[in-house]
C-alpha cells in the first residue's frame, strides 16, 4: 500500500528507511513478527537499484539485471516467489562456459520483484530522509516534505556514504572505529544506457553477456530475456569509463558506448537515455550482515555492502537487520517508547 502525504508527526514502531531489497525484506520480516513498520523512500517507486524503465513500447531493467541465490533461505524465498509468478528463470549461465546456477529475473521487470515486496507494506514514496535526530530515546526523521517520522526502532538502508551523511546531519556521532570502517566502504559507479533498437540485436542466446575487455562490462537484449515486446538493449559501462565520463554530458557518454557495443547491435538505435548509478556496487562489503549503530533507541545499518553486493546479500542484510531489531527492540506497540 502506498500512503499518502502527511502533515503531523508520524508515529510508528519501526521505521525502515529505502525501499530496495534489504529495506523491504526487513520491513516484511517485521511485519511478520507483528510489528507496525513504515517505509519511506525518496524515489518515486519502490526497489532502489531493482530498476526497470519503459521507453515507448520498449522495457529495460537498468540496474540489477538477474537474481541468484546460494543462501539456503533465500533459495526457498525465490522458489516461492517462482510459484507465485513473480519470477522466472532467465537462464543458467552467459557463455559456453555457463556455470549451472540458475540466473532468475522479475517475471515483467527485476522491479515487479520490489513491487510485489511492496504490496502488504505501509510505503512512502517520495520522502527523503534528510535527517536522523536522537530524541529522548527515539529517533526522529526529518524529510525533505517538511514532515516527521517518530520511531523506537530504525533500519537505515541507502548506500552507506548516504546513511552516515543522514545521522551526521541530525547531530549523531558514531564511535570513530566504526566511523572508519563504515566511511571506508565505497561504490563503483555505472552508466547504463537503454535504447531502443529497429530490429533484433545480434547479441546471442539467452541475451546477456559480459566483455572481457573495453568501456562495456554488461551488455544485454531485453526482449531475448523475456522482458521486452521490442528489441531493447541495456548497457552497462565499466567502473573506470564510468567515473572518468561521470560529469560529461550523458547523452555523449551514451553515444560512446553505443559505437563501441556496435558489434552485437545489428540494427539501428531508435532513441537511448542514460542512467547514472552513482552507488552501483560496494567496492568492498562489511564483515558483519548488519551493524548495530545504537542499540537503545535502536539504530541498525543494512544494505549490500554488509552481506554481499548482490540482490541476495541485500535481502540476507535486510533479515539480519529485521532480528536485530527483534531481538534488541521487542516492543510491539505502535507510537510508544522502546521498552528497553
Ligand atoms: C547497474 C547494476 C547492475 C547490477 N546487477 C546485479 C545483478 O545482475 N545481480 C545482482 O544480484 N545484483 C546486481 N546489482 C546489485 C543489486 O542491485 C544491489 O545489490 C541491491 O539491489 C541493493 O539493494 P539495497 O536495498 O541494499 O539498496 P538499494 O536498492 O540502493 O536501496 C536503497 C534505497 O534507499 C533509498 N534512499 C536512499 N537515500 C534515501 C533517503 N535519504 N531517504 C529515503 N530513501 C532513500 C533509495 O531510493 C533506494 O530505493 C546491480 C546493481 C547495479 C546498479
Amino acid at each position: 500500500m502506498i500512503s499518502g502525504m502527511k502533515t503531523s508527526e508520524d508515529k510508528t514502531d519501526v521505521l525502515i528507511i529505502g525501499a530496495g531489497m534489504a529495506g523491504l525484506t526487513a520491513a516484511a520480516e517485521l511485519k511478520r513478527a507483528g510489528r507496525s513498520v513504515r517505509v519511506l523512500d525518496k524515489g518515486r517507486g519502490v526497489g532502489g537499484r531493482l530498476a526497470s524503465r519503459r521507453i515507448g513500447e520498449a522495457s529495460f531493467d537498468h540496474g540489477a539485471q538477474f537474481i541468484t541465490t546460494r543462501d539456503a533461505r533465500f533459495v526457498s524465498t525465490v522458489e516461492g516467489w517462482r510459484e507465485t509468478g513473480v519470477v522466472e528463470e532467465w537462464c543458467r549461465g552467459f557463455t559456453e562456459h555457463a556455470d549451472g546456477h540458475p540466473r532468475w529475473r522479475g517475471k515483467l521487470s527485476m522491479n515487479s520483484v520490489a513491487k510485489h515486496l511492496s504490496h502488504p507494506l505501509e510505503v512512502g514514496l517520495e520522502k527523503q530522509v534528510v535527517s536522523l535526530h536522537c530524541l529522548q530515546n527515539r529517533w526522529r526523521a526529518n524529510t525533505n516534505t517538511g514532515e516527521f517520522y517518530s520511531a523506537s526502532a530504525v533500519v537505515l538502508t541507502p548506500p552507506v556514504p548516504q546513511s552516515l551523511a543522514l545521522m551526521e546531519a541530525g547531530g549523531f556521532l558514531l564511535p570513530p572505529e566504526m566511523h572508519t570502517r563504515l566511511a571506508a566502504i565505497d561504490y563503483e559507479r555505472c552508466l547504463a544506457v537503454m535504447a531502443v533498437l529497429d530490429g533484433p540485436s545480434l547479441l546471442p542466446l539467452p541475451g546477456g553477456l559480459a566483455p572481457a575487455a573495453g568501456p562495456i562490462a554488461w551488455i544485454a537484449d531485453n526482449q531475448m530475456k523475456g522482458i521486452s515486446s521490442v528489441p531493447a538493449v541495456t548497457i552497462h559501462a565499466t567502473h573506470a569509463f564510468s567515473l572518468e565520463h561521470w560529469d560529461e554530458d550523458r547523452q555523449a557518454s551514451g553515444r560512446l558506448l553505443l559505437s563501441a557495443a556496435a558489434e552485437w547491435l545489428g540494427a539501428s538505435i531508435k532513441t537511448f537515455q542514460v542512467h547514472g548509478w552513482r552507488y552501483s556496487k560496494p567496492m568492498r562489503v562489511h564483515e558483519q550482515a548488519c551493524v548495530v549503530v545504537s542499540q537503545s533507541p535502536t539504530l541498525v545499518l543494512a544494505g549490500d555492502a554488509f552481506a554481499g553486493s548482490k540482490v541476495e546479500g541485500a535481502a540476507l542484510s535486510g533479515w539480519a537487520a529485521a532480528e536485530a531489531v527483534s531481538r534488541l527492540n521487542p516492543f510491539h506497540t505502535a507510537g510508544t517508547k522502546a521498552g528497553n
